[in-house]
């Protein structure tokens, strides 16, 4: 089963004014669309084309090293965006509440110390990448990764990741990059991301 482009779970227009609606049309429909075709292309005939692209990401070193990087990218992009779409949303921002809210508190001190580090991540990621908050196994962790590598590849769980690349902002925010991930955090749907820290400690 080749991946496909999952819809967006709300309209073009609904992060307005903190993502715009052309960034999310661009985003979703054509560079998320490209980073499906690039993975089932560079994964047709391989031993995992039709695995999950947990799957996939888990077992890079299985592909033949000419499919490698290109599988990398795109299953990683193709996985990094479909978290990325679910954990914004219309009604979003506000703070987390519950077991990841005291889990944030006992971690790093309160939520303002998370969206520190995780903006702090984001800008000095160097070009493109992603900044996260994941499960490791034992707790939450906040680091970037460059390009579309996936926390997944190092059996970390994605509980919450910013896309730092200029094509997530570039037109509403140009080169102010910080302004951007101050202001994602009004999109940030804590529910979903509630959700997944929930899924990961199992
Ligand atoms: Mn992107």
């Amino acid at each position: 089963m080749a991946f496909e482009l999952p819809a967006l779970p709300y309209s073009f227009d609904a992060l307005e004014p903190h993502i715009d609606a052309q960034t999310m049309e661009i985003h979703h429909d054509r560079h998320h669309k490209a980073y499906v075709d690039n993975a089932n292309a560079a994964l047709e005939g391989t031993g995992l084309a039709n695995e999950s692209v947990e799957q996939v990401l888990t077992n890079l070193d299985s592909l033949p090293e000419e499919k490698r990087t290109a599988v990398r990218n795109n299953a990683g992009g193709h996985a990094n965006h479909s978290l990325f779409w679910q954990i914004m949303g219309p009604d979003g921002g506000g703070a987390p509440s519950g077991d990841l809210a005291k889990a944030i508190d006992d971690t790093f001190g309160g939520l303002d110390a998370l969206k520190s580090a995780v903006n702090d991540g984001g800008a000095k990621r160097f070009g493109s990448g992603w900044s996260w908050l994941v499960w490791d196994g034992t707790g939450l962790a906040v680091y970037s990764t460059p390009n579309q590598d996936s926390p997944i590849m190092q059996d970390d769980v994605p509980l919450l990741g910013i896309d730092v690349w200029e094509h997530a902002y570039y037109l509403s925010y140009q080169n102010k990059r910080p302004a951007y991930l101050e202001a994602w955090w009004n999109v940030v749907n804590w529910d979903e991301v509630a959700r997944r820290y929930d899924e990961a400690r199992g």
